[in-house]
């Protein structure tokens, strides 16, 4: 695929995906049809041969959704995108794609909670072995594979750990075993981590969050490095019927156009949030990748561009301390998703972790206490005044 990767991370935002269009229109079209009607038969029998670029069918292909994939793959530095209808659509097209009865995945402990749950509950149904490990340890990766292991799966930072791993070294070991490394970029964007840059095979996310980033819209995509993953990845999603509509493709197309601002401005909010809460005396600790006490402080700093928006933290009185912040803030909504302009918080071991056994939480480092914090770009004081007041109650 013609990509122009010339411009710069912003200037892509705005011009990557968009083609030319015919009437001059400055947004892409929302091409909001089911079907495509061929000029004659033979027309129709080369574009199911897969001779002509024409389109068909919206769950095989729609102008808007492909846009919407070009301008992702450009900004990921993909061969290709394959918009599906929602990040966990993205993960279940993603295993589907890649493993088969008898195959056995290692993954991040502290994955994004469906993204385990659909591997032991579904793929365990279908004979797919899952080993979940600390892949911010090297050594604890290479002893989790085996020799039926076909799959790396890594979120990194973890959700809501703000766990790093080193992409590099997790695909530099994968790959001495002929793995696929797959990475949920969802936590950073492309604006703060690019894994294919740094050896991964498929990059996924759920655009839900920062690409998107308005809170209007579910949605999903998985860029591939090269034409041969992409070749598996997109029928895989056609045929299981992941496909994205394309009013969700405009949506998406018109968020993106502005990742950078809204991430620089969530991003410095997020620092002076975390410095804040860091010299609180009700606050017990806080993990967040811009702060010299996050213990891959470092990594971080060397593998993205910036820390992100995402703030995790645990108050000295434990889980009755963190339900009075909660039910106490006025700005911040109580609620999850994350990556959006508003501030959100909310807790995992009520909320988004709550199917997870206990012990497997706290393996994976979700204590009863951890409170997430999603920082929007309202204005800071707002924000910092918003706890404050919240954290007084306790
Ligand atoms: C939200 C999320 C997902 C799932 O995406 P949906 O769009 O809700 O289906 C996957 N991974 C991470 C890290 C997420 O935050």
């Amino acid at each position: 695929m013609e990509h122009n990767n010339d411009l710069g991370f912003n200037s892509l935002l705005i011009h990557g995906g968009m083609g030319v269009d015919p009437m001059g229109s400055a947004t892409v079209p929302i091409y909001q049809t089911s079907t495509f009607a061929f000029e004659n038969v033979d027309e129709g029998a080369r574009c199911f041969a897969g001779e002509s670029k024409g389109y068909m069918y919206t769950r095989i292909g729609n102008p808007t959704i492909s846009a919407l994939e070009r301008q992702i793959a450009i900004l990921e530095k993909g061969f290709g995108a394959v918009a599906v209808s929602s990040g966990m659509a993205a993960v279940s097209t993603i295993y589907m794609s890649f493993l088969k009865t008898g195959d056995h995945i290692v993954s991040t402990d502290a994955v994004y909670g469906p993204s385990r749950g659909i591997m032991e509950s579904y793929f365990k149904k279908f004979g797919v072995e899952s080993t979940y490990i600390n892949t911010g340890n090297l050594d604890a990766v290479r002893q989790a594979i085996k020799p039926n292991t076909k799959m790396l799966f890594i979120e990194t930072p973890t959700n809501p750990t703000m766990e790093i791993s080193d992409i590099k070294a997790c695909c530099e070991i994968a790959h001495q075993h002929g793995l696929v490394v797959v990475v949920d970029n969802t936590f950073s964007s492309p604006y703060l981590q690019r894994p294919i840059e740094l050896g991964a095979d498929v990059v996924f996310h759920s655009m839900t969050k920062f690409i998107n980033g308005h809170a209007d819209i579910v949605a999903g995509i998985i860029i591939t490095k090269n034409e041969e993953l992409y070749k598996i990845v997109r029928p895989t999603m056609v045929g299981m019927g992941c496909n994205m509509d394309p009013h969700q493709a405009y949506m998406v197309l018109r968020g993106v156009k502005t990742l950078s601002i809204r991430i620089d401005r969530a991003q410095s909010n997020s620092m002076k949030v975390a410095e804040y809460l860091e010299n609180h005396p009700k606050v017990e600790w806080v993990k967040y990748p811009g702060l010299k006490s996050h213990p891959q402080y470092e990594l971080a700093k060397k593998q993205m561009d910036g820390p992100g928006a995402m703030i995790s933290f645990g108050l000295k009185g434990g889980l009755d301390a963190g339900k009075v912040l909660m039910n106490n803030v006025k700005l911040a909504l109580l609620a999850v998703s994350l990556g959006g302009i508003e501030t959100l918080i909310q807790h995992p071991a009520s909320m988004t972790h709550s199917k997870m056994s206990k012990d497997a939480r706290e393996k994976a480092g979700i204590t009863d206490g951890l409170v997430r914090f999603s920082v929007g770009i309202e204005d800071i004081k707002d924000i910092i005044n918003d706890l404050n007041q919240a954290l007084a109650k306790i």
